[in-house]
């Protein structure tokens, strides 16, 4: 077996004994004849998956509770479209924008009624999170939204904006379960789980319950109303019941390990030593202001074109997989959730020294 150093920005890495504890169940789950793939979301050996998933994630996170934990489907992308669908009741939402992703939520937002953008790093190519002390939130916005990890960019929020009365709904998409976060800040979390959880197709919406209610836009379908997957605890129809399982194991994963205290030091110690080695070397630099730096998406250059896509051919045939920026951006971008092993990040590291030594500008 020989298995690549994959630093994909999601679908991304996975913890290997997750996988290879799920290929050992895969003909057989737990005496029932039968992969998860094969079973009835109705049946008892799939309850205890989904029960025992949220309640791991619950214990993860501390989540209160007056919060519900749904499993949903459509992507990250499609709660573009939900969180306004239940949640805009004054038609008005007051927006960050941070880069592709905060504006792909904008442009859903627009849909459906007025978004302030209050705040922008546009100006510099998204390479910093905004100031945010003097934000002017609007009276009639019925949420305040953020994205709280930027995964083409590589920021991430340090610091929450300060939002009164005003709900704050996040997109925790590429740092969900990196860090403790304290959920009783936000009305709603969401995240694909593509990245730092499980396999594409599977949203985790953590919400609170006073906001889940009938009162929704008009036309909105059954499918996006959270009433419908809260009432149903996740299962209305056919879930995405494998990623679920998935997940399951890798919320245990990251329990194991001693939970997301112990997570944030493991990412901290594991971000700086690509970091450090950035900001001494002379060839690669990053290109976010250090303050606002993200734990799990690291975007480096070298200034030339052709030197970035040298390294990343030369990464590629040493093991390094996936080492291209996002084709908006260019350059070179490590992702390193919280399934990359800290060797993965030192391999790496080596590699650009050597790379650095062999191309000295
Ligand atoms: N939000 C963030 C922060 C992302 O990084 C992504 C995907 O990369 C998305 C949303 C969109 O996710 P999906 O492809 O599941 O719709």
């Amino acid at each position: 077996m020989s298995r690549v150093y994959n630093f994909a920005a999601g679908p991304a890495v996975l913890p290997e004994e997750v996988l290879k504890e799920a290929a050992e169940e895969m003909l057989d789950y737990n005496g029932t004849g039968m992969s998860v793939m094969e079973m009835s979301h109705r049946s008892k050996a799939f309850e205890q998956i989904v029960t025992e998933a949220e309640k791991t994630l619950r214990d993860l996170m501390n989540i209160p509770d007056n919060y519900k934990v749904l499993f949903l489907q459509g992507g990250a992308s499609q709660q573009f479209a939900m969180i306004p669908m239940n949640l805009m009741k004054n038609r008005v939402a007051d927006h960050i924008n941070t880069g592709q992703w905060a504006k792909k939520a904008i442009a859903e937002g627009k849909l459906f009624g007025k978004i302030n953008v209050i705040a922008s790093s546009e100006d510099r190519m998204f390479s910093y999170i905004p100031d945010l002390k003097n934000l002017k939130i609007s009276d009639d916005a019925d949420y305040v939204y953020i994205c709280h990890n930027n995964t083409i960019y590589g920021t991430k929020y340090n610091q929450l904006p300060e939002t009164g009365d005003k709900i704050l709904v996040a997109d925790m998409s590429s740092d969900i379960l990196s860090e403790p976060v304290d959920v009783t800040n936000y009305g709603l979390i969401f995240a694909g789980v593509q990245k730092n959880i499980g396999p594409a197709g599977v949203v985790v919406v953590i919400i609170r319950e006073d906001l889940i209610t009938e009162d929704v836009l008009p036309g909105t379908p059954t499918m996006l109303r959270y009433k419908v997957h809260a009432d149903n605890k996740s299962l209305y129809n056919t879930p995405p019941a494998y990623g679920i399982y998935i997940c399951g194991k890798v919320f245990k994963w990251v329990q194991n390990l001693g939970g997301l205290e112990a997570m944030k030091k493991i990412n901290l110690e594991k971000a700086s030593i690509l970091y450090d080695y950035l900001d001494s070397s002379k060839l690669f630099r990053g290109t976010v202001v250090k303050k606002d730096r993200s734990l799990m998406n690291i975007p480096f250059v070298t200034g030339s074109d052709e030197m970035d896509a040298k390294f990343i051919k030369e990464a590629k045939a040493a093991g390094f997989e996936s080492l291209k920026g996002h084709r908006t951006v260019g350059g070179m971008r490590a992702s390193i959730y919280n399934a990359m092993p800290t060797k993965g990040v030192k391999l790496l590291v080596e590699f650009m020294k050597k790379f650095e030594a062999e191309n000295k500008i």
